[in-house]
């Protein structure tokens, strides 16, 4: 099994890059890379050279690094096929539940769709890895800018379903305004408490949020819960609505939080 090593490289105003280095193969993937500057610093440090792009959506805080860091360091971008016209320097597509392979590590597409019609996340099991873009993110989700509430909460089930040991590694540090929202919504969750807790401690330190894991969000984060009835009447709705509908009440009070 390939030992994969992640990196987490802040940029922009409150995104994640990440940089996923094999010392096997050699190889280092940056994970939307919307900064080139900050994906070329982090990789220099760390003296790895970049050799894919795996991109989750179109919006420019995720893919406004690649045409540079191509290039710079003629790296592959990997991104979706049925978004291929808005990924820039797009070289191999990919679509729902094919395998790549990152060097020696198995690289699984899951299509989430909701925040954008073409996202997608990138599953890598042996590391017990998710990245999730702008898609699951901890304490929260994406806003709905392309998708509908059913279609991103068939996405967010879908990652839901993942091991609990999956790392979650999400582009944006929003977990404590996340969390604030999350304590109105379900304030008697003990994992959501010990995830607050967690949260401000790290906050306090100056330290990232993340990752976090599928486990802690599946039992911490209301919008993976829309079908657990505490979340169903903390926004107003009947305990046997469709978790979709429950889900969209959520998304909408947060939207205006
Ligand atoms: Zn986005
Ligand atoms: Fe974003």
């Amino acid at each position: 099994m390939a030992r994969l090593e992640i990196a987490l490289v802040p940029a922009l105003a409150d995104n994640y890059i990440y940089l996923a280095h094999e010392p096997d193969s050699g190889i280092t993937a940056a994970v939307d890379p919307g900064s080139a500057a900050a994906a070329l610093a982090g990789c220099r440090e760390r003296g790895w050279r970049l050799t894919h792009i795996l991109a989750t959506h179109h919006h420019g805080d995720h893919v406004g690094g690649n045409l540079e860091l191509k290039r710079e360091t003629g790296c592959v971008v990997v991104g979706a096929r049925a978004d291929a016209a808005r990924i820039p320097g797009i070289d191999v597509e990919v679509g729902e539940g094919e395998t790549f392979l990152l060097g020696g590590s198995a690289a699984m597409v899951l299509e989430t769709p909701g925040h954008t019609i073409g996202h997608i996340a990138y599953w890598l099991p042996e590391a017990h890895a998710l990245f999730a873009g702008d898609t699951l993110f901890s304490l929260g989700c994406g806003r709905l800018f392309e998708g509908t509430p059913e279609q991103m909460w068939t996405s967010l089930a879908k990652l839901r379903d993942l091991p609990a040991e999956t790392r979650l590694f999400c582009a944006h540090e929003y977990t404590a305004a996340n969390g604030r929202f999350a304590r109105l919504v379900e304030r008697d969750n003990p994992a959501l408490l010990t995830r607050l807790d967690e949260v401000a401690r790290l906050g306090a330190a100056g330290r990232p949020t993340l990752p976090s894991t599928l486990g802690a969000e599946r039992a911490a984060n209301p919008f993976l819960r829309a079908d657990h009835p505490a979340v169903a009447r903390a926004v107003g709705l009947d305990p046997g609505t469709a978790p979709a509908k429950v889900f969209a009440e959520l998304r909408r009070r947060k939207d205006v939080f």
